[in-house]
């Protein structure tokens, strides 16, 4: 960490920042410059509060120079990593088409909804049980009901599961789900990525509704710190001042967290838009832009659906998509 005291920082305080320093156990390099000394901190900075150093009167800047993100950094891991689940690999050149209702309904919605995007092409199959909804008013999910609805539309199709969990104290119901997905507003849930860094299972982990790349990725430090490898960043849309999408699509966000991680980033473009009309065009962009992967809501009935069926694709919308995302796949891969 580098710290830079302001102009005519008088002596008597700068020997007593240096020596608090020395009381935390790092190695303090001066630097006397015509204007200007430099304070240059070796050793474990992580414990210090940049915010606290940078607010003292004779402090002029603070710059981390170590990571603040090691697990996640493919400065320490160039290759990508290849998260798998059964057969299904995703990241490292193979593309993953997750795709399913928002919401687990009942058996006969999600089983035909299951064979309708397996046939389409899907890889893994998508539906919430335990529901995250702005309103307490609002449908909150089949909870554990639906988790074995989805078991059955697995068994059914063969299609890996992948369902929400909000809770560490839901954990034992997802004994037997593929993949655990931490959604938007769960992001910098930190007892629970914590948690789930116990498990074994892969987690897809949703950017935060506005939370910054370096936030996201911090949040995926937290599972792998805990011992869990296995993690899919999804870049989902963010507030903005956007008045005719649901969110907006930061897909920058995806060949920038290319460069910063090794992990495998996927694209929600139905949460990120809110409208099944502009799903395609932005599935199709977030693949054309290096996504490892899409996540897609498909519903047999939209306007009956219990949630989000403004943004939710017939099958045979979601047919015709996979069919053009295969092709852009094809150009951009090779
Ligand atoms: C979802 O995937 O159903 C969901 C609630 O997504 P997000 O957390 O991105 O809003
Ligand atoms: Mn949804």
């Amino acid at each position: 960490m580098i710290v830079a005291l302001k102009p005519k920082t008088p002596e008597e305080k700068r020997d007593d920042l240096i020596q608090w320093f020395k009381e935390m156990g790092l190695e303090v390099h001066v630097s006397v410059g015509k204007f200007q000394t430099i304070l240059g901190l070796v050793g474990d900075t992580t414990k210090i509060d940049m915010d606290l150093i940078d607010s003292l009167d004779i402090v002029d800047s603070v710059k981390q120079i170590t990571e603040s993100f090691k697990c996640c950094n493919r400065k320490f891991h160039p290759d990508d990593t290849i998260v798998r689940v059964g057969d299904v690999k995703i990241g490292g050149g193979n593309f993953c088409m997750i795709a399913g209702p928002c919401s687990v309904e009942n058996e006969d919605q999600i089983v035909t909804i299951a064979k309708a995007v397996k046939e389409a092409g899907a890889d893994v199959l998508r539906g919430g049980a335990f529901k995250p909804r702005t309103s307490p008013y609002d449908f909150q999910g089949l909870k554990g009901e639906g988790i074995e609805l989805l078991k059955i539309a697995r068994a059914e199709t063969g299609l890996p599961i992948v369902s929400e969990i909000m809770s560490v104290a839901d954990l034992p119901l997802f004994e037997d789900v593929d993949i655990l997905q931490v959604g938007a507003r769960n992001m910098q849930n930190f007892d629970l990525l914590k948690e789930l860094g116990s498990t074994n299972k892969p987690v897809l982990l949703k950017r935060g509704l506005a939370n910054s790349l370096k936030e996201l990725l911090m949040s995926a430090e937290y599972i792998m710190a805990s011992g869990n490898e296995q993690v899919i960043l999804c870049e989902r849309g963010i507030r903005t001042f956007s008045d005719y999408t649901r969110n907006t699509l930061d897909l920058s966000a995806v060949p920038m967290l290319h460069e910063l991680s090794h992990l495998p980033v996927i694209v929600d473009p139905s949460h990120a838009t809110g409208l099944a009309r502009l799903v395609p065009p932005m599935a199709m962009a977030a693949t054309a832009g290096l996504a490892d992967g899409l996540i897609i809501e498909v519903h047999n009935d939209p306007p009956h659906a219990l949630c989000d069926g403004a943004q939710s694709l017939r099958p045979e919308e979601y047919a015709k998509l996979s069919k053009k995302i295969l092709a852009i796949r094809a150009i951009v891969s090779e």
